[in-house]
């Protein structure tokens, strides 16, 4: 290294040094602050419980949360009798959401006959209807045959 580039080098460095001297000083102010805080209360300030554990890691034999739409079924439940749906059954055979459906699709004579009561888990083709418009024309068409 040439004599030219350390002198440049300390220069540099002297000038950084120089120019992040208040920042290191307030930072040196904030820690002093928080160690006060530390002495009055009389411990360590420590951070919340923070974010819950997932749900996977709580022990078996818990209930999932009731309308949470994120739990997936958990061990030893039943689950849902839709292909595909991860939801654990609830009523007959059926998660919440796949229970109001085969009620609707009941309700409105548009039940297909792979849909029964107490349906094995994972059995159950889902159907997918139609929405808007299409949807109206094919409820009132279902109603016209009913
Ligand atoms: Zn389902």
């Amino acid at each position: 290294m040439s004599t030219v580039d350390q002198l440049l080098r300390s220069m540099v460095q002297a000038e950084v040094e120089r120019a992040i001297a208040p920042l290191a000083a307030a930072l040196e102010a904030q820690q002093e602050v928080l160690g006060r805080f530390a002495a009055a209360f009389g411990a360590p300030l420590k951070r919340g419980p923070g974010r819950p554990k997932k749900l996977a890691l709580l022990p078996a034999g818990k209930p999932a949360r009731v309308g949470a739409t994120k739990v997936r079924a958990t061990d030893g439940q039943r689950l849902c009798a839709v292909i595909g749906c991860k939801r654990p059954a609830r009523a007959k055979g059926y998660c919440a959401a796949h229970y109001q459906k085969y009620r609707m699709l009941k309700e409105t004579g548009r039940l297909p006959s792979d849909w029964v009561e107490d349906a094995e888990p994972q059995t159950v083709k889902n159907i997918v209807l139609p929405r808007g418009r299409a949807g109206a024309k094919a409820l009132a068409e279902a109603k016209k045959k009913a």
